[in-house]
């Protein structure tokens, strides 16, 4: 690799709620001491030192090549040939909603199609380095799709547990991947429990992007990308559709890192989109509350944001408030809406989480909550093609037709 990096300038992961610090080989994730998240620290003196723009620009144009960030050993990586997502500019769709300048950063073009491939890679790569021979997940779109993709690749068995409800479809990527599915009887919540007991008997590695946090730091490339795709003048806002917060939150991180060491002067407004039928954070938000009211039966078109117990949600509250950002629900007439506009105006065809990040910018946008003269980007995060169920119910069936002109003629 040209101007490479082997080195790794993790030291420590520490917990998110009391600052406690823990060993790097800890493999709960929960802070013993209160219970909290625990998040990886970087010597960020020895980074700044170390690293150099110049560098970083000449190696392959792929999320590794911020690899003085990546706690991981980079020379070991598993890698399904991720590139640099590309920043879109949707002239015509920004004429339509009255802004100046609207851009999508394209994340949906990951290898599994989503972009939760960026925590997947690394926290893949760090069961590798930890030696782990089993990984286990428990959720039923494209997380599990992901981490069953990656753990293909690295040659690690996967066990995926999935609410019994949830429809096979949506699995049957990972389970191509030679991933293991179990349905689990009773709620989301049984799912969790399941597949963190079994990683605590079985010695599995567990791959949750609720609490594993290699997933921030995959995540969190966003932010670097974004930097150095706008020259380090990144745009006002950005604005992130949310379920688990793990793409905002790990933005926010990655904007931290170049801020710290001196790329960028001032951090982007987050924004967090959230569906009506399933909006924890957003309410607490809106409503100036600390605590998050959990959604015991969330219900949206927009499966990914079906989150009702997002246990990061305090993260992402801070997160806003910390770059004067803000938070907004929308129904799902207006994701649809909103899906329709990106694949007929702009050609782009995103599953309905993702359309919720325009979505709610045009309700800010009409709110006068953003300015027309900012700049805003938009987080396509996952696509159209993983959800092509959902759509087939809002769309019209083709016409059938004899094979002539004159029939033809009568039905266009
Ligand atoms: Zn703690």
């Amino acid at each position: 690799m040209t101007g490479g990096c082997r080195q790794n300038y993790a030291v420590s992961l520490r917990c998110l709620n009391c600052d406690a610090v823990h060993d790097l080989r800890e493999t709960t994730y929960f802070c013993s001491k209160c219970g909290g998240l625990l998040d990886v620290m970087l010597d960020y003196e020895s980074i700044k030192n170390r690293v150099k723009i110049a560098d970083i620009l000449r190696r392959p144009k792929t999320m590794w090549r911020y690899a003085e960030f990546l706690p991981i050993d980079v020379s070991r990586k598993v890698s399904l040939g991720e590139t640099l997502t590309p920043i879109y500019k949707a002239k015509k769709l920004s004429e339509k909603i009255g802004i100046k300048n609207l851009f999508f950063k394209l994340d949906y073009m990951f290898p599994t199609g989503s972009f939760k491939d960026r925590g997947s890679a690394l926290m893949v790569s760090r069961a590798s380095e930890l030696r782990a021979a089993t990984l286990a997940i428990d959720s039923s779109g494209n997380a599990a799709t992901s981490v069953a993709a990656y753990a293909a690749k690295a040659g690690l068995e996967c066990y995926i547990f999935t609410p019994s409800y949830a429809s096979l479809g949506k699995i049957i990527q990972a389970m191509m991947n030679g991933a293991s599915v179990f349905r689990v009887k009773g709620t989301r919540k049984d799912s969790y429990d399941i597949a963190r007991e079994a990683c605590q008997k079985f010695g599995w590695y567990y791959c949750g992007f609720q609490t594993n946090p290699y997933v921030t730091e995959g995540m969190k490339t966003i932010g670097h990308e974004i930097c150095e795709q706008f020259n380090n003048d990144p745009p006002e806002w950005v604005v992130h559709p949310v379920g688990t917060g793990s793409g905002l939150l790990g933005c926010r991180k990655g904007f931290s890192e170049v801020a710290q060491i001196g790329w960028i002067s001032k951090i982007p407004r987050l924004v967090c989109i959230q569906p009506e039928g399933c909006a924890p954070i957003a309410k607490a938000y809106k409503k100036g509350r600390n605590e998050i009211r959990y959604v015991r039966k969330p219900k949206t078109i927009a499966e990914g944001l079906m989150i009702g117990y997002p246990l990061k949600g305090k993260l992402v509250l801070k997160a806003l408030r910390e770059t004067g950002g803000l938070s907004e629900t929308i129904k799902d007439q207006q994701i649809v809406e909103a899906a329709s506009w990106i694949a007929k105006i702009e050609g782009l065809f995103v599953e309905p989480s993702s359309a919720a990040s325009v979505a709610g910018t045009k309700k800010m946008l009409d709110e006068g909550l953003i300015d027309k003269n900012d700049r805003v980007l938009c987080m396509l995060t996952g696509s159209g093609l993983k959800t092509v169920e959902t759509y087939s119910k809002m769309v019209k069936k083709p016409k059938t037709i004899a094979p002539s002109m004159k029939a033809l003629r009568k039905n266009i």
